[in-house]
């Protein structure tokens, strides 16, 4: 089956990047994800493949425990831990591989470094409009994940025989998460094509379901119980449902990090729903709301998320932010769906 992705001249472009660099960044979006951090450790592992020893994977924040026991994660370098050493590796780098987002803003605090670096960029992505001042943009919006764009990549550049069960692993894992264990923007038959080829490499794919998706506290179940028990939503006439957490709530529930992972998706389960919208105030920013926007069923989230919440993302799954208080983002919540409320109906 035909999965190469580059043209002969980026191909070609790719290699000669990659053949004269020594040190090299990867870094991926702020809170990563499946994706974002099983790509970054899949090309980590390829690059090591390849005789490049002098690596570092970058990012500006922690990955949710479900997903530390990715191979090679105990590597990873938090810029809000070690921002002196990400400064200095971002300042040696000779290439930096961003991955799994569109534009510098995505990685946060750390864009100030990524933007000083004057290193040539190589992005590797699937979301829509990317920023283009790279040296190579590999951007395949019609892709399941950035992982499946790095499977694609090692196979075209003739790694596919060497590549090891660790760098298949983190492949899988970022395919799995990004396609809801393959429930969504999954049924091209590549990607099929591809999960055999993962799994001839000894992918333990049933293991890594449990580790990702069975792997909640009693704390979490109950908190996501709560949700949808207490504070979900639901506008029936525009088939939207949408929820709020504030601080005390997660305190409550002890939270941490990842365990409200996902719980935009399950408003989704409701018959007819085109739009399920989660509100969480930050745990850390004073008067910020961390926004996740899913949509189905023939309306897309994408431009009500960079209309309403100074975000963007994928068609049907995307996020942003508010300056404001959890009261005032339910208020943006209720003009957006006024807003498009034609579609919606
Ligand atoms: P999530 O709801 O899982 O946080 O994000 C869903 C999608 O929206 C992800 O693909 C993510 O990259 C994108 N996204 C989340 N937050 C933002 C944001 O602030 N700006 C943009 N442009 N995209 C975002
Ligand atoms: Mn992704």
């Amino acid at each position: 089956m035909e999965i190469n992705l580059l043209s002969q001249d980026k191909l070609e472009r790719l290699q000669n990047l990659l053949s004269n660099a020594t040190n090299i960044v990867i870094c991926a979006h702020k809170s990563p994800d499946g994706d974002a951090i099983g790509s970054s450790l899949a090309w980590l592992h390829y690059l090591n493949q390849i005789g490049k020893q002098n690596v570092r994977v970058c990012m500006p924040d922690a990955t949710p425990d479900f997903l530390h026991w990715l191979p090679g994660h105990n590597s990873v370098i938090r810029y809000d831990r070690r921002s002196k050493d990400v400064r200095r590796f971002f300042r040696e780098a000779d290439l930096i591989c961003c991955l799994d987002f569109n534009q510098s803003s995505r990685v946060d605090a750390m864009q100030e470094v990524l933007d000083a670096s004057s290193a040539p960029r190589l992005l590797i992505d699937h979301h829509l409009e990317p920023e283009e001042n790279n040296e190579l943009t590999v951007s395949n919006p019609e892709m399941s994940s950035t992982c499946e764009i790095v499977f694609r990549l090692i196979s075209q550049l003739g790694g596919y025989e060497k590549m090891t069960t660790q760098c298949a692993t983190c492949i899988y894992c970022g395919m799995m998460t990004d396609t809801g264990g393959f429930t969504y923007n999954s049924s091209r038959p590549e990607i099929f094509y591809i999960i055999g080829q993962l799994l001839a490499k000894r992918v333990d794919k049933d293991e890594i379901y449990n580790r990702v998706f069975h792997n909640y506290s009693v704390n979490a179940l109950r908190l996501r119980a709560h949700i949808i028990l207490n504070k979900m939503k639901v506008v029936e006439e525009l088939h939207a449902s949408y929820f709020s957490v504030t601080k005390d709530e997660m305190a409550q529930f002890h939270f941490i990090k990842g365990d409200m992972e996902g719980l935009v998706n399950i408003p989704q389960q409701i018959k007819g729903l085109k739009l399920s919208i989660s509100l969480r105030e930050d745990t850390e920013k004073p008067r910020t709301v961390l926004v996740s926007l899913r949509s189905c069923n023939g309306f897309h989230c994408q431009p009500m998320a960079t209309k309403f919440f100074n975000g963007g993302g994928h068609a049907d799954a995307s996020g942003g932010r508010l300056n404001c208080t959890i009261e005032e983002a339910e208020d943006v919540v209720l003009k957006a769906l006024l807003y498009y409320k034609e579609e919606l109906k």
